[in-house]
């Protein structure tokens, strides 16, 4: 039985001479991995429309092991953000990401709305790249099942203190007259602020909010060892991006 749906490919691998196998990240179905068969590839033209990073229609068969892709539309490209290595090596993380955090069979039309809006704020190249990758990280963890509890002190129940801290490791907020763990890092109310706005808002409204170049700094490296702590793998495409900065 075929099926057609819309999917954000996320990674890609050549299998034997011929087929390609990709993951793509799909609103219904989650993760979907399927494979390309080289010559209909050619044939339909879908190469293009089943590389990494493209956002395709793709009609989809169940194959023996995995799914099988019949026929792929480019919906959208992203062709600017190969522009530039630094935005690329960000979105490919972005990718890792979802292939991290998304699941087989699990609808993910959030996850894949704040990826997809995420490639075009880079494609457009005006809003800070910091902070397009920090809101992205702390919104994609909450979509995976890692909330951080932000409402208040975990400890006291302050709602917000002048300096509040907050745990990369078991993320909670501890305002300043409470014992705090080693990890807590010294947040600014406008951080813990932005960090509320960023896992409650609407979806489409993640990356729509402004700081200071100072708190975007603090907001950044807050949600990377935050996500690091949650999903405690390696991720080859943060180190690359790290490397060029
Ligand atoms: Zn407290």
């Amino acid at each position: 039985m075929q099926t057609t749906t819309k999917g954000l490919i996320i990674r890609e691998q050549t299998v034997g001479e011929s087929d390609r196998l990709v993951v793509a990240l799909t609103s219904e179905f989650g993760l979907v991995k399927a494979f390309v068969r080289r010559a209909k590839a050619a044939k339909s033209k879908s190469i293009g429309a089943t590389s990494l990073l493209a956002y395709s229609e793709l009609t989809l068969y169940r194959g023996k092991d995995a799914y099988v892709i019949d026929r792929a539309v480019p919906i959208e490209i992203f062709f600017h953000l190969r522009d530039n290595i630094e935005v690329l090596s960000l979105a490919q993380y972005f990718a890792q990401l979802a292939g991290e955090l998304a699941g087989e069979e699990e609808p993910a039309g959030d996850m894949l709305r704040l990826i997809l809006n995420s490639f075009h704020l880079l494609c457009r190249g005006d809003k800070n790249i910091d902070l397009i990758k920090a809101a992205l990280e702390l919104r994609i963890l909450c979509l995976g099942g890692y909330m951080p509890n932000l409402i208040a002190c975990e400890e006291c129940g302050t709602y917000l203190s002048e300096k509040m801290y907050f745990d990369t490791d078991g993320g909670s907020l501890i305002c300043s007259s409470c014992p705090r763990p080693q990890n807590a890092v010294a947040v600014p109310q406008g951080v813990v602020e932005a960090m509320r706005y960023i896992c409650l808002c609407d979806i489409g409204k993640v990356f729509s909010f402004k700081l200071s170049e100072e708190n975007i700094k603090i907001l950044s490296s807050v949600c990377e060892r935050f996500l690091l702590s949650c999903c405690k793998c390696r991720f080859t495409t943060l180190e690359f991006y790290k490397g060029l900065k």
